[in-house]
C-alpha cells in the first residue's frame, strides 16, 4: 500500500455529553440515512475505507465532527466510510471496554508508522482531550452545505436521543 496517500488515523473520541446525538441515532432507521447519507457517502469512497482504503468486511459511515472548544460547540462536518478497524480506533474509548484493545493498537501502528509506545502516546491524548471535553455543555450545529443537501439534519441541534443502559 502506498503511504502517502493515507491520512494518518487519530482518535477523535465523542465527548460524553455527545453521546447518541447523532445523525444515525435520528436518522438510522429512515430512507434519508440508509440510501442518501449512507448510499452517497459509499459511493463517493467507492465502496471502501476513506482513512486505510481497505475494502474488507463492514463498512460504517462515520459522522465527522469539529470540535470548538472555545465556544463549547460541536459542529457536524460530513460523512466518511470506516473499515470495522478502523471505526474501532476512532472509537477507541468503546473498542477497549469491549475488549478490541490489541486491534486499536495494531492499526494505530500501522496506519501511523508508529511503534506501540506512540500510539499509546496518541491514545493517552486523545484520553486527556475526551475527558476535557466531556467536562462542557455543547451546542450542535451542522454544516449549512449538509442541511442544504439533506434537510432533515436541520433537527440534529434539538435532537436529543432516548436514554440508553449503557
Ligand atoms: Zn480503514
Amino acid at each position: 500500500m502506498k503511504r502517502k496517500n493515507v491520512a494518518p488515523l487519530i482518535p477523535e473520541l465523542v465527548p460524553g455529553p455527545l453521546w447518541g446525538r447523532s445523525a444515525h441515532k435520528m436518522l438510522g432507521s429512515k430512507a434519508v440515512w440508509k440510501k442518501q447519507i449512507r448510499g452517497d457517502t459509499l459511493t463517493n469512497s467507492n465502496n471502501c475505507c476513506s482513512v486505510c482504503k481497505s475494502s474488507e468486511g463492514r463498512m460504517t459511515c462515520h459522522e465527522r465532527w469539529g470540535y470548538d472548544d472555545r465556544q463549547s460547540v460541536a459542529t457536524l462536518l460530513g460523512f466518511e466510510i470506516h473499515c470495522s478497524n478502523c471505526d474501532l480506533v476512532v472509537h477507541a474509548g468503546r473498542a477497549f471496554k469491549l475488549g478490541y484493545g490489541d486491534i486499536v493498537i495494531s492499526h494505530l501502528c500501522a496506519m501511523n508508522q508508529c511503534d506501540i509506545k506512540h500510539a499509546v502516546a496518541i491514545l493517552n491524548e486523545a484520553m486527556n482531550v475526551w475527558t476535557e471535553r466531556s467536562k462542557k455543555d455543547w451546542r450542535i450545529k451542522v454544516a449549512s452545505f449538509l442541511v442544504e443537501r439533506y434537510p432533515e439534519l436541520v433537527a440534529l441541534p434539538k435532537f436529543v436521543p432516548p436514554p440508553v443502559a449503557y
